[in-house]
């Protein structure tokens, strides 16, 4: 009996029963052909060729192609790094196929991580302003030094790419430098995926399943090329000088974030969005609450507003808009950043040679994240209906994963995603606004506790904002969490918890919260639905 995968000199052979028998019926191979392949100890005891092959059969291996993975993923963000990690976990055989030569994705390089880490400056930048406030004294006016912010990035950006590298290497996943497209639908139960490597040099790699996870890319407004005064998130991340003013277009939470974060910096800030309200996927209190906010703070919002053009002028750039009122105004500012969204990367990786179904340019997937086309999933910022977040792309992953491996898994609930916008204050919430609830017919009972009765949060010296709670009156089962203030990119974990366990406003009214804590404004927004908060 064979024990082990067949080795010749430098090459791994796999020969799967279906290979092996046609090989014998085309080829008219002989027990002794078939036994010269294996190395001296693992020649058959078997006089007879079926019976090897059978045995050979068993062991997954292929004579003809090389390694035939379980999985190849095609693109290394977070939504395939994690499944490939996974994957690895349940014992498949992996092969990540990414273009750059780094790890990490949207999320590490241009996305999550360097806008957190610039958006974590901003908030020390702002508590050294105030620093008398707290007592201290004598530090006299902080400078900013943007070069050294920015490598301070780069440096947290080129630590989590190395531990990337690091994992691969751990869970022994093949890694392939190069540009991943399937070639169309399986034969004989195997995929094909070409991969151009940059120096032009194409290779196929074998698999069992392929999982597409090749993200996505910044959307830009028509007749706009990004590039000299117009950003997107990738240009604006780069700059080497701070913008004096900014008109930043989109008030989804990209532009949110760079709006707070460069007006932190002492920039003048005008955010232009199409929709009636900012952070429009947030609770209409929240969207409400923080463009009053981001007003005080001398940031300029215009919702319900049109751009007509952006033209790049000597001194900056010019853009025309036609506002709420159906008055034409224009802005000028040294730069603008264009964040209205973000188009699938689905060209050119293959899907026209396949039954995978696109909705208007996403990847349509079941609930295993299997596409329509057998033996393809679609993972992360590329499938249709889920929001481009990093958190869901990795469980989207996760759960292809589980799927190829046969394993148990759970799918992605939409009303169990926490959002989270990394601006002062910030904003995390999960699950239904109250006006969503409302449409869905829940008769709906709502709590709110503002962070101004909250003596954590005055200890910090910021009292913005407050926790929405949302209930449905019956059983009192919490339907969601909405939260704007301080660390709600963190407290939002408890209520994804709660949600994630159908906890009721009764049962967490008596969950004993830490004192002084800013989660005890989440107690006091559970006892708020029942009319019954004890700080406010
Ligand atoms: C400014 C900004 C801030 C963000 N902040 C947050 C945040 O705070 N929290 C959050 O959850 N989300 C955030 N996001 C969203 C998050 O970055 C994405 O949801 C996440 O990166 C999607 O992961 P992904 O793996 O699907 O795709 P990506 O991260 O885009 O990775 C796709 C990878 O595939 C590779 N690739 C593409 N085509 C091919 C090909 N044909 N062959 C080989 N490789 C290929 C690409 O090079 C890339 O490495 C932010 C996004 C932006 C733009």
């Amino acid at each position: 009996m064979l024990t082990a995968p067949v080795q010749r000199p430098g090459t791994e052979f796999f020969l799967n029963k279906k290979t092996a028998k046609t090989i014998k019926e085309k080829d008219n191979l002989t027990y002794g052909s078939v036994n010269n392949m294996l190395p001296d100890d693992m020649s058959s005891t078997s006089d007879d060729l079926d019976d090897l092959i059978t045995t050979i059969g068993t062991q997954g291996i292929d004579l003809l192609d090389g390694p035939i993975y379980d999985v190849a993923i095609i693109g290394g963000g977070p939504a395939g790094y994690t499944a490939a990690i996974r994957a690895t976990e349940y014992g498949l055989k992996v092969a990540l196929i990414e273009q750059s030569d780094k790890l990490g994705g949207t999320c590490l390089h241009v996305g999550c991580i360097p806008t957190k880490a610039l958006l974590f400056n901003a908030e020390i930048w702002e508590h050294m302003q105030h620093a008398a406030d707290f007592g201290i004294e004598g530090i006299g006016a902080p400078t900013l030094n943007w070069a050294a912010v920015q490598r301070r990035k780069n440096a947290i950006i080129a630590k989590h790419a190395n531990g990337l590298d690091f994992l691969m290497k751990k869970h022994k996943i093949a890694r392939i430098e190069g540009n991943g497209r399937l070639t169309g639908p399986s034969q004989d139960g195997v995929h094909s995926v070409e991969v151009t490597a940059a120096s032009g040099e194409v290779s196929p790699v074998k698999a069992k399943n392929v999982i597409l996870a090749t993200g996505s890319e910044a959307k830009m407004l028509p007749g706009l090329e990004a590039g000299g005064r117009m950003l997107t998130n990738i240009e604006i991340l780069a700059i080497d000088e701070l913008p004096k003013s900014l008109i930043v277009i989109g008030a989804g939470a990209v532009g949110m974030e760079f709006g707070s974060l460069f007006r932190s910096f002492g920039a003048e800030v005008t955010i232009l969005e199409f929709l009636p309200r900012v952070v429009p996927v947030e609770d209409e209190e929240i969207s409400r609450e923080i463009t009053r906010l981001f007003k005080k703070r001398g940031i300029e919002v215009n919702t319900g507003a049109k751009v007509e053009k952006a033209e790049e002028t000597e001194t900056g750039v010019k853009v025309t808009f036609t506002d709420t009122n159906g008055k034409t105004q224009v802005r000028e500012a040294e730069k603008v950043l264009v964040a209205v969204g973000r188009a699938g990367r689905t060209g050119g990786i293959g899907v026209e040679k396949t039954r995978i179904e696109l909705d208007r340019g996403f990847i349509r997937v079941n609930e295993a994240q299997e596409t329509a086309e057998p033996g393809v999933f679609a993972i992360g910022d590329i499938v249709a209906a889920l929001p481009q977040l990093a958190h869901v792309g990795a469980m989207s992953g996760m759960i292809a994963a589980a799927r190829i491996a046969g394993k148990p898994f759970r799918p992605v609930r939409r009303d169990r995603i926490p959002a989270c916008t990394y601006t002062e204050p910030q904003i995390g919430s999960v699950g239904l606004t109250e006006t969503q609830a409302k449409e869905k017919g829940y008769t709906v009972k709502v709590g709110k506790f503002p962070f101004a009765g909250n003596s954590k949060a005055t200890i910090l010296g910021n009292h913005d904002g407050f926790v929405k709670v949302v209930a449905e009156q019956k059983y009192g089962e919490i339907l969601g969490v909405h939260i704007l203030g301080p660390q709600a990119t963190e407290l939002i974990a408890e209520a994804v918890a709660v949600l994630e366990l159908e906890g009721t406003v009764e049962e967490l009214m008596f969950t004993i919260h830490a004192h002084p804590t800013l989660a005890e404004s989440l107690l006091d927004a559970y006892g708020a639905a029942e009319g019954m908060a004890i700080n406010a």
